[in-house]
């Protein structure tokens, strides 16, 4: 097995797109053969990305193994098509959690714990560990944060000594900055390139490579100036221009070159890449022309990073079909105001569906069970994932069952019809942190339910995130009204997939099936619910 690493840092600003150059470069290597596994290291505090909210975070993108974790692991799953785990992703939190437990229990033997070398050394392992685990030959490791920024020294001081213990050939950087283009002067400035690079060779790092990120495209000199004033041969030079779909880099870095000098810089013979079925979905992707207008109602309205797993499911399935996906954002909290709510119901009517997100809390929940009630009415297709099976039940349960006090105990401590509840022996604790049901489960479908016919399998596994279940006292009756009870845990004592009888699509999973979409295999829900909402308009 080879032992080679290639570390991707970033410089100049953040939000340039190291998750997707890791996940490109990750994307070349394996489809030239190689057993590839990404790791993303970050700087901040909290122990996972579990307790932060997605206004500041985006998603949290969860494992199979159920680790909380970086939305760029949902990247990286989707471009390396490889399963991470709960060791792909390491933080200073975790990272100081752990040696200070270690210090507690007296492990060090009465040593002084300091930043150098304990937490540089407990840095490298957590690397290690993910080379081993995955069982790559390449592990691509990815630094959060930005150059320059405090709380990410002691990781660029981990993999500098990295590469000295393991030699140039084993251990490469890549690092990516960015080109800002000035109007007034109509030019791509390199100085805060030259900058960002200086400050990484403080740290001990010497770049191998180095992508720019340009609104524009990069012309030649420019390339060259780079070279030129980074120390870094031109061929290792990449541009990175903006693009209009992110799938395109994997090609657009590969005729630039970037394969060549990976192959060369790590000493590896000889990288065939094959993109062909790649590039057959990106040209799938520009000839998807006909629009789809796909209603979201979420809690992060306009916010595409706290749903970027279930945007890009949509996407994957709309041009999958040959659509180009247009998402509505629908505010559920104006839903509620009847102020506001015209206009929102206005761009409603305009979807051909609508899909109920993930969320915790009781914010526009009201509005998301008017959605649910509409598109039961209408027959109009909905998703709830799920918190959106949630609502899905609870109204159901309301306006079909008759239940008026139907509610989820996350919402109503008191309610008396509690439909969504806590499950007591799940989880002893109620802290915040690391207490859901998390992760990969079973689930085994019913045949001749919408679940069954999309999945064409009796049995499925889908990751979860959550801590409210469906109430089983409520089945009998929901079921006695036309609610379908499609997928549930083997031995039938969790709910997982609810349906309604007699409608052209309205579903709800318990799980995020957005979590195991990809680009060129879009997710049976999310396929068969476009497919009806593709009939909703052509009808
Ligand atoms: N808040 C709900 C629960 O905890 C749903 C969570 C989610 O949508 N991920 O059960």
């Amino acid at each position: 097995m080879d032992k080679k690493f290639i570390f991707v840092t970033g410089g100049v600003c953040s939000s340039l797109g190291k998750g997707i150059v890791a996940a490109s470069v990750g994307m070349l290597l394996k489809s030239a053969g190689k057993k590839v596994s990404i790791q993303k290291l970050d700087p901040y505090l909290n122990v996972d990305p579990g307790t932060m909210s997605p206004f500041q975070h985006g998603e949290v993108f969860v494992t199979h193994d159920g680790a909380e974790t970086d939305l760029d692991l949902g990247h990286y799953e989707r471009f390396i098509d490889e399963n991470l785990n709960r060791y792909s992703n390491a933080t200073t939190g975790r990272i100081y959690t752990e040696v200070l437990q270690k210090e507690r229990q007296g492990d060090f033997l009465g040593g002084t714990i300091q930043v150098v070398p304990h937490i540089t050394d407990a840095i490298k392992q957590k690397i290690m560990n993910a080379k081993k685990e995955s069982g790559a030959d390449i592990l691509i490791g990815e630094i959060g944060g930005t150059v320059g920024d405090i709380e990410g020294e002691p990781f660029l001081e981990a993999i500098r000594q990295l590469r000295m213990e393991m030699g140039k050939e084993n251990v490469i950087f890549i690092h990516l900055t960015l080109l800002p283009y000035l109007k007034a002067s109509k030019e791509l400035k390199t100085k805060p390139t030259q900058l960002s690079a200086r400050e990484l060779r403080r740290a001990g790092i010497d770049p191998d490579l180095i992508v720019c990120r340009a609104d524009i495209d990069i012309p030649e000199d420019i390339l060259c100036k780079v070279s030129r004033f980074c120390g870094v041969d031109r061929e290792a030079v990449i541009p990175a221009p903006t693009v209009s779909s992110i799938f395109e880099i994997p090609s657009r870095f590969h005729k630039s070159g970037i394969t060549e000098v990976l192959a060369k810089k790590l000493n590896i013979k000889t990288l065939q890449v094959d993109l062909e079925d790649w590039q057959k979905m990106v040209d799938q992707i520009h000839n998807s022309k006909k629009e789809i207008r796909i209603a979201l109602a979420g809690k992060y309205t306009e916010l595409d990073d706290a749903y970027i797993s279930v945007i890009e499911a949509i996407k994957s399935a709309c041009f999958n079909r040959g659509y180009k996906a247009n998402i509505e954002w629908i505010d559920t909290e104006a839903l509620e105001d009847e102020t506001k709510s015209e206009e929102v119901w206005e761009s409603i009517k305009r979807c051909a569906g609508i899909i109920v997100p993930g969320g915790f809390g009781k914010r526009g929940v009201g509005g998301k069970i008017m959605c649910a009630k509409y598109c039961r009415e209408n027959n109009v297709p909905f998703f709830g994932l799920c918190l959106g099976s949630q609502v899905m039940a609870i109204e159901f349960a309301r306006n079909v069952c008759g239940i008026k006090n139907a509610d989820s105990e996350e919402f109503n401590k008191d309610a008396k019809s509690k439909i969504v509840h806590f499950l007591p022996n799940q989880s002893e604790e109620k802290a915040k942190g690391g207490t859901l049901r998390l992760g990969a489960y079973p689930c085994k479908l019913k045949k001749d339910t919408l679940a069954y016919n999309s999945y064409q399998k009796d049995e499925i596994y889908e990751r979860h995130r959550h801590r409210y279940e469906f109430n089983n006292d409520f089945r009998g009756a929901l079921e006695d009204c036309g609610f379908v009870f499609s997928g549930t845990s083997p031995d039938g004592s969790l709910v997982e997939i609810v349906e309604v009888k007699d409608h052209p699509w309205m579903l709800g999973s318990q799980f995020h099936p957005e979590f195991l979409s990809r680009p060129n295999r879009p997710h049976p829900l999310f396929a068969s619910f476009i497919d009806s909402c593709i009939s909703y308009i052509e009808k």
